[in-house]
């Protein structure tokens, strides 16, 4: 009966974290983290400049072109990693707020503030007394819009504009870089290098700064303009004005955005044959975790098999075993079906992002996992 004994009930508690505290303290700690990636990036991005207008010349007339080419890719990895591992350190150190449960750190608005439930125990911790906010209309799914239901189906809202901004920056920002420098193709090896490498200064800097500055307003007019976004369905929230992830407004009945609550969702108790939700976790983290053992073991394996080492090779061949393993074995304690119950919707690995986070099938949204609600 091993699945009763790592069978661990959904902690409860009564101090829950104001849903607007929680949102001011998240914004305050992200704004913060921000902050430090853009002076960080000004940093990397004139070391960049400096360096490929007065050093790098310089630097490499001592090595042969395929040297120099080599030693491009260090240029074009150094930023990126740079920025990565502030971000992580920023993850670790920063102020943000606290589960009061688990005591682990919540780094994103999302899930919690759609679902009101903490990422890493999935306790109830979000205060929100708000009423139901009447007017919104759920956008249709891909298949409802097939079975040519009258009505609009959704593939713009308001955290997705805020990606393309990413998009729209880049393209222009490179040809205007690439026309600025001159580069062309007659242009002498050593002298585009050496641009390359203040243009990765001029990008790194750009691409921290630009995005921000195009408004989220105008870019929902202008896709109401191109008819994007219908005038007539009412798919903003009444509360703040944006339009949320359909997807998530019908798993939790609330804004992606602002948490307020848009739909009614059918109340369903918990029972003995849904999922428990501690084991679908650690099934997920068992899988993180033999994802990054294999990305770490790939390079020793293509050294190994160079330097024909095959100790080395039956080593890893082992480890990497053992990994698929433990993973065959969480997901065995994790019961987790191959199809929803409900709708017969393949629970591949892309759904159990959703089991986790809102507890339900991505489909068809009946509920999935426990979640101890009713036994308060
Ligand atoms: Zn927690
Ligand atoms: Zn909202
Ligand atoms: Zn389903």
């Amino acid at each position: 009966m091993s699945n009763r004994s790592s069978y661990r009930k959904i902690p409860h508690i009564t101090q829950k974290i104001n849903r607007q505290d929680f949102r001011d303290w998240l914004n305050q700690a992200s704004a913060s983290a921000r902050m430090l990636t853009s002076i960080l990036a000004w940093l990397i991005g004139l070391a960049y400049l400096l360096v490929g207008a007065f050093f790098w010349r310089e630097w490499m007339a001592q090595y042969d072109l395929k040297i120099q080419a080599f030693w491009m890719l260090p240029v074009f990895a150094a930023g990126p990693a740079l920025l990565g591992f502030a971000a992580l350190f920023n993850r670790i150190v920063g102020n943000w707020p606290r589960c009061p449960t688990c005591g682990k750190k919540i780094h994103a608005l999302l899930p919690t503030l759609a679902s009101k439930r903490c990422p890493h125990c999935h306790a109830l911790i979000l205060e929100d007394t708000r009423e139901l906010s009447p007017g919104y209309l759920l956008p249709l799914t891909m298949e409802e819009s097939l079975e040519k239901k009258p009505g609009y189906t959704l593939s713009v809202d308001t955290e997705f504009l805020r990606k393309v901004r990413i998009i729209l920056v880049t393209p222009p920002l490179m040809i205007a870089l690439f026309l600025a420098f001159g580069l062309n193709h007659d242009m002498e090896l050593e002298l585009m290098m050496a641009a390359i490498v203040q243009i990765m200064g001029i990008a790194i800097i750009g691409m921290v700064g630009l995005p921000s500055l195009i408004s989220i307003s105008w870019m929902t007019h202008v896709c109401r303009f191109l008819q994007l976004i219908p005038k007539e369905q009412f798919i903003y929230c009444p509360e703040c004005g944006c339009i949320p992830s359909a997807s998530i407004a019908r798993r939790t009945g609330c804004c992606s955005e602002c948490g307020a609550k848009l739909l009614e969702l059918a109340n369903e108790p918990d029972t003995p044959d849904m999922l428990d939700w501690h084991a679908v976790k650690r099934y997920e983290t068992g899988k993180s975790r033999s994802a990054i053992i294999a990305a770490v073991l790939y390079p020793v394996f293509l050294l190994g098999s160079l330097l024909k080492c095959w100790r080395l090779l039956w080593t890893l061949g082992a480890i990497y075993a053992i990994t698929i393993w433990q993973d065959f074995r969480l997901k065995k304690l994790a019961r987790i079906p191959k199809k929803c119950p409900h709708c017969s919707r393949q629970l591949a690995q892309s759904a159990i992002r959703s089991l986790l986070n809102y507890g339900r099938c991505p489909r068809c949204n009946h509920k999935l996992v426990r979640d101890g609600d009713a036994e308060r």
